[in-house]
């Protein structure tokens, strides 16, 4: 990752959604990106240039546009028209961004337009965001890494977060995945928990 001094950043054309400029890079601002902050509170994973992303949820592409710096490509996933259409924009700056307008619960739909991939992200904020997570696994090379951000409102408002998080943990590990870490994105996030884990060779 690129640090200038405490401050993350992207190489890469600045403009996407009003980002500070330091030093000609793009400040990767971790009230704005979970990703982001999970850099900032945890370890992450180590985004390299030969790197291939399917990414969940891309929403207007914030988070989306930083990853294109570091990476070779990112496949870009979001059914909802109105950011979509944010995405597509930056889409059209970044040549290393695949745009598909797809419900992530159905990766069936979009198996023909995606590639294998390194590093599996999604930030969908569902009700079944640990089962979407490994139904798209099938996209995830072995060795490779799923980073999923965890809104454990989203899952069951009701329910104590940690409990949320612990039964998420339990689930991703009974699918073959193993954790590698897991952390609550305070200060940054409230009510968000980033998990990353490595699939394994023998893993679906
Ligand atoms: N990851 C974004 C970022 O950091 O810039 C923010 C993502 S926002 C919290 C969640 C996004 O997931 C929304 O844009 C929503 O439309 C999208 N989403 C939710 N469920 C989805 C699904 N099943 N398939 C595709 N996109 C979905």
């Amino acid at each position: 990752m690129i640090w200038k001094g405490e401050v993350l950043v992207s190489n890469g054309e600045g403009g996407v959604y009003n980002e500070r400029m330091l030093g000609g890079a793009r400040v990767w601002d971790p009230y704005r990106s979970k990703l982001a902050a999970l850099y900032y509170v945890g370890t992450g994973i180590e985004l390299t240039p030969e790197m291939r992303v399917l990414y969940l949820g891309a929403a207007n592409g914030t988070t989306v546009s930083h990853l294109a710096d570091y990476t070779e490509a990112v496949y870009a996933v979001e059914f909802a028209p109105r950011p979509m259409q944010d995405l597509l924009e930056v889409a059209r700056r970044r040549r290393t961004i695949v745009p598909i307008m797809a419900d992530a619960s159905r990766p069936e739909r979009y198996a023909p337009l995606v590639e294998s991939v390194d590093l599996l992200y999604q930030d969908v904020a569902q009700p079944d965001q640990a089962a979407i997570a490994i139904r798209n696994c099938i996209f995830l090379k072995a060795g490779g890494n799923l980073i999923l951000m965890l809104k454990t409102r989203s899952v069951d408002v009701r329910k104590d977060p940690g409990e949320v998080f612990r039964d998420t943990l339990d689930a991703l590990t009974a699918a073959g995945l193993q954790i590698k870490e897991s952390t609550w994105l305070v200060p940054y996030h409230n009510d968000h928990a980033a998990i990353v884990c490595t699939k394994p060779a023998r893993a679906r």
